[in-house]
């Protein structure tokens, strides 16, 4: 089961949904990448890592992070530092630059 789960930040108020699965995937005979979601329990049981989205503290740009590959460097903005959207509480808000994201509770299950 995937939960998701909100993060809002206290002085802007700007919302970042995070599922706390992020993005299973495994890969196919040609090696590509193919994503599998619940309730696809067939192929989540072939996962082999999981493409888990982040945001940059400094640029407030999102991207995915294979696990395989963790980095935290952001290509963006070269400067802000990736953190996995749901590790946000108490983090510095990137768009504002004010307020830290507070946890605001869980949105929706699948
Ligand atoms: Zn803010
Ligand atoms: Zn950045």
């Amino acid at each position: 089961m995937a939960e998701c789960i909100r993060f809002v930040c206290g002085h802007c108020a700007r919302a970042i949904d995070a599922w706390s699965d992020g993005n299973p995937f495994y890969l196919d005979e040609g090696g590509k990448k193919r994503y599998a979601y619940h309730p696809d329990h067939q192929n989540l049981d072939r996962c082999i890592a999981n493409d888990v989205p982040h945001l940059c503290l400094g640029c407030g740009s999102k991207r995915k992070v294979d696990s395989r590959k963790p980095r935290t460097d952001c290509p963006t903005c070269k400067v802000g530092r990736l953190v996995a959207t749901w590790d946000l509480e108490g983090q510095p808000c990137p768009y504002c630059k004010t307020g830290v994201f507070a946890r605001h509770g869980s949105v929706g299950i699948s």
